[in-house]
């Protein structure tokens, strides 16, 4: 096992690791631009390195920086966290290079992940069920047009590069075709250097259902059931339940098993998110994140695991401290994101707290870098704090949201506390029926 670990990340994430690698007995190494000074992460672990100025680029994405702080604190491993350099093959192949072990996936698996076209071949060869589309790249408006009548309209053109909502364009009709088409091929090449792009069916009601996999690197691999992640604000998740409201256990043993089969014939290390449409009881693969997700509390309050601790075990060449059958669902889990965000805009709202309290009690659990007269920069992810609540049913967790919520302080700045006040108020919220556009109709109605 390793005796000292770097995490190269910020904020919540940051702590969430520096606490799973101290029950470990390992010991940490933060790493902070000069903006974080003062943060929380920096106090918390047992040593901290400066990598450079405020900016992202120069600090949290400088690789030479995180390598050097490596090799000054002698840390064996480092920690991605998620965002930042979490999901960058050529930064996973720099730190083997330099003899230090990457706690993720290997660069290979990334790289096949991270184009779009290249996962969704992977996965449709290894069973799983992709959304009908083109086979591949779409050379020229001709063929797109095509493929349009081929599959049906509506469509979703997509840049291969894409992430993060980005290259993205709908094709309600053939007469939208052209438009949509030039356009996601131009913020492709724009935000991503690259204009391929591809066609998939466009789904008009689904829900966003990922399955969490977890693999040992050795051919073993295990899911741990599915996330509901439909309510998106600009195809950004903003509140996560585990298990999905309207997922039954015959289907979730069997996606979970097509799943866990899938990474474990890669030879699949760590943890891993395979996203899904599900609409009609079908489920459409959209993409594999490699790496730990922001919302992955809420599948370990379910099953009652450490998911961090996990892959520092198989990072470490260790087994892994579960098999199937020893995970079963526990109650219900629910999480909200809380951004230092002003509604109705959603505008990031940095700034300094005046007041911070974070509620508690029975399945409370609060992971923010937050302390009272911190000062949120305005630099990076307004992300602040992910309140994660758990009951023995979905209506006790979201008695005990309600509850939580209320016992939460954050004064100083703006919050999207209220929205989830308001959420709590809606029959719809309460009886899970929702799908991926429910949140933005709410919003545009309530919030306009
Ligand atoms: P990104 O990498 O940019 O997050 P994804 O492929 O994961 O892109 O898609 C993001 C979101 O876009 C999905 O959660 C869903 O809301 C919507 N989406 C993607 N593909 C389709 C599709 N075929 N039909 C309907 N909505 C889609």
């Amino acid at each position: 096992m390793f005796d000292k670990i770097l995490i190269a990340n910020r904020g919540e994430i940051a702590l969430r690791v520096i606490r799973a690698a101290r029950e470990m007995g390992i010991a940490t190494v933060a790493v902070h631009s000069t903006a974080d000074s003062d943060a929380m992460h920096v106090r918390m672990a047992d040593e901290s390195v400066c990598i450079g100025p405020a900016p992202g680029p120069q600090s949290y994405l400088s690789m030479p920086a995180i390598i050097s702080a490596c090799e000054i604190t002698g840390a064996q491993a480092i920690h991605p966290g998620y965002g930042f350099l979490s999901e960058n093959a050529e930064f996973v192949q720099i730190v083997e290079d330099h003899g230090i072990t990457f706690i993720g996936p290997t660069a290979e698996h990334i790289r096949i992940m991270g184009d779009k076209i290249t996962a969704k071949d992977t996965m449709k060869d290894l069973g799983v069920p992709c959304v009908p589309g083109s086979d591949g790249g779409v050379p020229d408006l001709e063929a797109a047009k095509r493929i349009g009548e081929e599959i049906g309209y509506p469509v979703i053109i997509k840049a291969t590069a894409g992430g993060g909502g980005r290259g993205m364009k709908v094709a309600q009709t053939a007469a939208e075709m052209e438009s949509a088409f030039m356009t996601a091929r131009a913020e492709g090449k724009a935000a991503f250097g690259n204009d391929e792009v591809y066609i998939e069916k466009y789904l008009t009601t689904p829900r966003h259902i990922e399955i969490q996999v977890f693999g040992d690197g050795k051919g073993n691999a295990v899911h741990l059931g599915e996330r509901d992640c439909s309510l998106q604000r600009r195809h950004q998740k903003v509140f996560e339940e585990a298990p999905g409201p309207c997922i039954t256990p015959e289907e979730r043993a069997q996606i979970g098993k097509v799943c866990a089969d899938a990474v474990a014939k890669i030879n699949y290390i760590g943890a891993g998110t395979i996203e899904f449409l599900y609409e009609n009881g079908e489920f459409y693969f959209i993409e594999m994140n490699t790496r730990l997700q922001v919302e992955h509390p809420v599948t370990e309050g379910i099953f009652g695991v450490d998911l961090v601790r996990e892959q520092i075990l198989v990072a470490a060449g260790e087994p892994m401290s579960f098999g199937q059958d020893d995970l079963e669902i526990n109650g219900h889990a629910i999480e909200v994101r809380i951004n230092a965000e002003k509604l109705p805009n959603f505008a990031p709202c940095p700034g300094k707290i005046t007041a911070y309290h974070a509620p508690g009690g029975l399945g409370v659990r609060m992971d923010s870098a937050l302390y009272n007269g911190y000062s949120i920069p305005p630099y990076y992810d307004s992300l602040i704090g992910k309140l994660i609540v758990h009951g023995r049913d979905r209506p006790e967790a979201l008695a005990r949201l309600n509850r939580a919520l209320g016992e939460l302080i954050v004064d100083g700045v703006d919050t999207t506390v209220p929205l989830f006040h308001a959420l709590l108020q809606e029959p719809d919220i309460h009886s899970g029926d929702y799908n991926i556009h429910w949140l933005e109709h709410w919003l545009a109605e309530n919030m306009a």
